[in-house]
């Protein structure tokens, strides 16, 4: 089958009937998973800090330093919660915080050799500007810093950080972030190093599907170059509690607009093996459509979650809802690590 080019992927992404565009993708996500298994990741996301720099405008998490709301996570909570997730039969943290001004190398190596020796659990943490921000202020290339954070434990990076891979959205978004550039150089360094990572994409804010299908395509042809991306996360931006929300010209994703870049996603990325549901942001009933429309995975079962709460969405979700909703879906249910190997059925 022909490849689908980028000026066929936004005439879709435009203007194919929703139906035809969801039952193309479901066709994809049926040759690449004919099994009909959805799987789920038995995590927790774990936030050490919400102290930021980036002050990033769709971001509601974030606190300044001196806000009496900052926080930074002792050994002894962040401990607390492994053994927790482990008792859950967790697989993995996923390990993620803002850029604080006084935290340095030594805080995450320590934080990372303190965590490995003590737990047998994959850590999936520091996202690339996390990354970036360590290899700038420790005048390292980024490969080094993965290098240093991988020698102490990192095992698998999140694709956060990705919004737009579009330097114009970016500028309004969160121009102290990183740029696109410096984002997939991350991701393939720590490809070319053997780790695996994700690629996340947000949408529904200011963009235009041009920039949708420049994201779709950039990741395409860096999974192209390395095949390290183990799955895409699409999800839309959550406005609530955002300097963002206040902007006229952000066009918050409807349900069909979901399903729409979710299709689109599956059919574009035909190089990326799994495709995630979010749960999180779209809700079950939403998610469990989602796979028909190209979605094989149901994400994590997010033990604990902070940043999309903090936008005021929350949904309260079991390990058993989620194998209740995939099976009443008309798919089995099966627990995944980190790497997308199914270690129970239900
Ligand atoms: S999205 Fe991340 S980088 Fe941006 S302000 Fe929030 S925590 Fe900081």
């Amino acid at each position: 089958m022909d490849r689908i080019t980028k000026e066929r992927a936004l005439e879709y992404l435009k203007s194919a009937n929703l139906l035809d565009l969801g039952e193309a993708a479901d066709g994809m996500r049926k040759s690449l998973h004919p099994e009909g298994i959805v799987t789920f990741v038995v995590d927790r996301n774990i936030n050490y800090t919400n102290v930021c720099i980036n002050q990033c405008t769709f971001c509601a998490f974030y606190r300044d330093a001196e806000s009496p709301e900052a926080y930074v996570l002792s050994e002894d909570e962040l401990f607390k919660k492994i053994e927790e997730t482990l008792a859950l039969d967790g697989t993995q943290i996923l390990l993620q915080g803002g850029l604080h001004p006084d935290l340095g190398l030594d805080y995450y190596t320590d934080l990372l050799k303190s965590i490995k020796t003590r737990f047998e659990i994959n850590v999936h943490g520091f996202s690339p500007p996390e990354v970036c921000y360590l290899a700038k202020k420790h005048n390292l290339t980024i490969r080094e810093a993965i290098e240093i954070l991988r020698q102490a434990g990192l095992d698998s990076i999140p694709g956060g950080g990705a919004e737009i891979l579009s330097d114009r959205v970016r500028e309004v978004l969160s121009p102290k972030k990183i740029k696109s550039g410096e984002w997939l150089r991350v991701m393939e360094e720590a490809h070319r190093l053997g780790m695996r990572t994700t690629a996340t994409m947000m949408f529904g804010s200011i963009e235009e599907p041009e920039d949708i299908i420049e994201h779709l395509d950039v990741i395409r042809s860096l999974q192209d170059r390395t095949g390290g991306f183990t799955a895409f996360i699409p999800w839309s931006f959550q406005p609530g509690n955002t300097e963002l929300s206040k902007e006229s010209a952000v066009r918050p994703a409807t349900a069909i607009d979901y399903l729409r870049v979710l299709a689109l996603s599956r059919i574009y990325l035909d190089n990326v093996r799994n495709i995630q549901a979010s749960w999180v942001t779209q809700g079950l009933k939403l998610a469990q459509v989602a796979l028909r429309f190209g979605a094989n995975d149901f994400g994590s079962t997010m033990i604990e979650e902070n940043v999309v709460r903090a936008a005021g969405v929350s949904y309260s979700v079991s390990k058993e809802d989620i194998v209740h909703a995939i099976k009443a879906a008309g798919f089995d249910a099966a627990q995944r690590n980190t790497y997308y190997t199914i270690i129970r059925k239900y």
